[in-house]
Formats: structure tokens, C-alpha cells, sequence
């Protein structure tokens, strides 16, 4: 089984009063192994945040088949779903909570047992261990950042998937999540990145599919892919 797989996966979204009818993926065939880090690289509307999309339940697909660690995502949407962490590009922390309040509500949306939470661990392993009690509202954009990693954590999933993660952040940041992503997956986490960053993918991924215009144009591992260009 793979992390994902994806079999003739079409979106189109409908035309409106003031855009035509848009086809974002005009039937990808993907497979993402488990254990890789996997970089989907692609320029600014290839279709990367609408395939993230649908994996994450946010957005339905017009055709094709999806499965996630091995559940298809119309028969076990829930399980499929839990099976996935998801970074989302923006910062979507509740201002008014603190980081250890917002870890507990997220763990408690999926269902993880109190006893069984590791809010504490996330935290530190994120560097917020000393922020746990302080309001979102007044950390740092950084600090917010690897909050939303910390959430999409909280309960566990094989499958971590960040949607463009460096996009406006730091030298200083961009080296702590990366440090972050590559010890998740020493511990045998699957990541999935988007990014329209050469380097980024290059640095971190050991497989790279390049999305274009809906279609997948290469998946091959990095250095394959390097040697090509
Ligand atoms: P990327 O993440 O690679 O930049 P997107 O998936 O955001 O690409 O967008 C792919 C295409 O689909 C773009 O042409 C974009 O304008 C279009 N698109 C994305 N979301 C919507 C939407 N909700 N409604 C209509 N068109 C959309
Ligand atoms: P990305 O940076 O991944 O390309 P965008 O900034 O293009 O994402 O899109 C941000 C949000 O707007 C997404 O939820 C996307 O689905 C939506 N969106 C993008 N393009 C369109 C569009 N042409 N019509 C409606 N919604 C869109």
C-alpha cells in the first residue's frame, strides 16, 4: 500500500458569472510511497492546493479515485481523513486560546483520548514549550507557524502534508521546520510538501512529482529528476 494513491483524479471547478469553467486536474495519476518526503513542485496554479484539497476533505473531486494509507476517501472518508495532518498555508490559530489550549480542542476533534494526548511533547518539539500558556494573539508569526504544525499532529497521523510551509517565512523559521519535517520522518512519518521552490524540493524531498496546468508532467526521485536538467 501507498501513503496515497491517486487514480484518474479530475477537478473542475464551475464556471461563474465572471470566470469560465476551470479543469485544476484534468485526471493525475499519483502515488506517494510511505515513508518518502515528497515534494509536489509546480508554478502558481498548477492545481497543487486543489489536490491538497481533496485529500483534506475541503474540497470534492469531480472524478477519479483517491485512497489514504490505503482507505479510499468516498468509501472511509473519516478514517481516510485521519490518517492525514494537514499545514495549511495560512495562519489559522484561534488569537484568544493559548498553544496548549488549542492542541487539547484539535486532539479532542479527532477523538484522541485525554490520557493519550502529547500536547506537552508537541510544544517543546516545536520550541513552545514556554509559550503554552501565553495567548496566541501574542506570539510571533513564526511561533504561530509551528503552531499549525503542532495542531496537525495532535492526533498522530502517518501522513503529514504542509502546503507551501516556507511561503513568507524566515531563513531562521524555514531552517526549524525543516529540521522538524526531516526528524518526523527519521521516525517514519510520510511527508508530503507543495512548494513552487526548486531548492526547497531539491533539499528536502526524495521523490518530486512536478504538477503543470492539472497534469503531472514528471514523479521521479530527486536526484533522477536533477541529473535530467
Ligand atoms: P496551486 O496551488 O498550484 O497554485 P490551485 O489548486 O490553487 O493551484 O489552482 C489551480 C487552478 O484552479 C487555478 O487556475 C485556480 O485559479 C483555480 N481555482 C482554485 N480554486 C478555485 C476555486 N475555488 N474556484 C475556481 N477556481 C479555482
Ligand atoms: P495558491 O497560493 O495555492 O495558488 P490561491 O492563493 O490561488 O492559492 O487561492 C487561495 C484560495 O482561493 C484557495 O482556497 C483557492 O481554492 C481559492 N481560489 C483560487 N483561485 C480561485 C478562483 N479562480 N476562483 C475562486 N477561488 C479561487
Amino acid at each position: 500500500d501507498y501513503a496515497i494513491e491517486a487514480k484518474g483524479l479530475v477537478k473542475t471547478y464551475p464556471a461563474t458569472k465572471t470566470t469560465n469553467e476551470m479543469q485544476a486536474l484534468k485526471g493525475i495519476d499519483l502515488v506517494i510511497p510511505r515513508g518518502s518526503i515528497f515534494g509536489l513542485l509546480g508554478p502558481n496554479g498548477a492545481g497543487k492546493s486543489t489536490f491538497i484539497n481533496i485529500l483534506a476533505g475541503l474540497c470534492k473531486k469531480t472524478s477519479g479515485t483517491v485512497s489514504i494509507w490505503g482507505r479510499d476517501i468516498d468509501e472511509r472518508p473519516r478514517d481516510a481523513r485521519a490518517a492525514i495532518g494537514v499545514v495549511p498555508q495560512e495562519i489559522a490559530a484561534d488569537p484568544f486560546f493559548t498553544p496548549r489550549e488549542s492542541l487539547e480542542v484539535q486532539a479532542g476533534m479527532y477523538g484522541v483520548p485525554a490520557g493519550e494526548r502529547r500536547t506537552m511533547e508537541l510544544l517543546n518539539a516545536l520550541g513552545l514549550g514556554d509559550k503554552a500558556n501565553a495567548y496566541v494573539r501574542q506570539l510571533s508569526g513564526g511561533m504561530k507557524r509551528r503552531l499549525m504544525v503542532a495542531k496537525a499532529m495532535t492526533h498522530n497521523p502517518p501522513v503529514l502534508i504542509l502546503d507551501e510551509p516556507t511561503a513568507g517565512v524566515d531563513v531562521e523559521l524555514r531552517k526549524q521546520l525543516w529540521a522538524y519535517v526531516v526528524e518526523l520522518n527519521r521516525k517514519g512519518v510520510t511527508i508530503v510538501l507543495t512548494t513552487h521552490y526548486l531548492e526547497e524540493a531539491q533539499e528536502l524531498c526524495d521523490q518530486i512529482a512536478i504538477v503543470n496546468r492539472g497534469e503531472v508532467v514528471a514523479c521521479e526521485p530527486t536526484a533522477t529528476l536533477l541529473a535530467r536538467m
